[in-house]
């Protein structure tokens, strides 16, 4: 293993919500176990002006306000100089879709330079400039980037190696082999009525392993066939 743990600095107008629901279990204890590092950088620091203003109105006209290049270019320069080897992504609906296979990649990177809109989004001269990688969560629009942020650096942490016990492995879960995963059940074995399915209690291993198999085909057949042409 590396010697630094993986770095995660985020520039946001709100640093007090990090790390928020990260610093709660396996993730958490990651975090406090530096098996991976969180850094909150507040971009307001990085106004230069009197009133600290971090945005302006739209170019063209138009609803809302938008955060102004140079300050944000000054708060990516201090975050991540020059010969920082981590992405930078930009929080942005209009991004790529994050997947399982992404948070795999960036799992075994060094660490990601996270930064979060709010209001209309940023300057695109910015985005040009210093290489933002726009990435999306899913097709919705959020009132800012901290949340998603947050989802994309869950999806990442739990697969750094040491986070998840070995007892919660993250192998056998959905999107891991192109496929949903199959039901899960524990005891009691009767409950109100409903048995868990006898095979799970055979203890044939192989017939159980088919079974979920077959399972994690027919859930991704009718939920999600887009899965299964990919
Ligand atoms: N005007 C923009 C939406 C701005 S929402 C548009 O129509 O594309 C404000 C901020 O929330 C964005 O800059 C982005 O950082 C964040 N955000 C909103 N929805 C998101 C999503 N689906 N995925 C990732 N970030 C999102």
């Amino acid at each position: 293993m590396s010697n630094s743990p993986f770095k995660a600095s985020i520039i946001t107008l709100f640093p007090e919500l990090f790390p928020g629901p990260l610093g709660t279990s396996v993730i958490g204890r990651g975090l406090k176990e530096n098996l991976w590092a969180l850094e909150a950088i507040n971009l307001r620091d990085f106004a230069l002006d009197k009133h600290r203003s971090v945005d302006d109105t739209p170019a063209g006209g138009g609803a809302g306000l938008v955060l102004k290049p140079d300050v944000l270019a000054r708060a990516i320069d201090f975050t991540s100089p020059k010969n920082d080897t981590r992405p930078r992504y930009l929080l942005s609906p209009r991004g790529k879709p994050l997947t399982q296979n992404l948070a795999h990649e960036l799992s075994k990177r060094s660490g990601v330079v996270l930064i979060c809109g709010r209001f209309e989004g940023i300057d695109q001269r910015v985005i040009k400039s210093r290489n933002l990688i726009e990435i999306s969560i899913g097709d919705y629009v959020l009132a800012g980037g901290e949340v998603a942020a947050m989802v994309m650096l869950e999806a990442i942490t739990r697969l750094i190696p040491g986070v998840l016990g070995s007892s919660e492995s993250s192998k056998e879960e959905s999107f891991e082999n192109g496929l949903l995963e199959y039901d899960q059940y524990t005891r009691p074995v009767d409950f109100e009525g409903q048995k868990i399915p006898e095979i799970l209690t055979s203890g044939d291993h192989k017939k159980i392993k088919q079974w979920r198999f077959e399972q994690s085909k027919k859930f991704t057949k009718s939920r999600r066939p887009d899965l299964l042409k990919k």
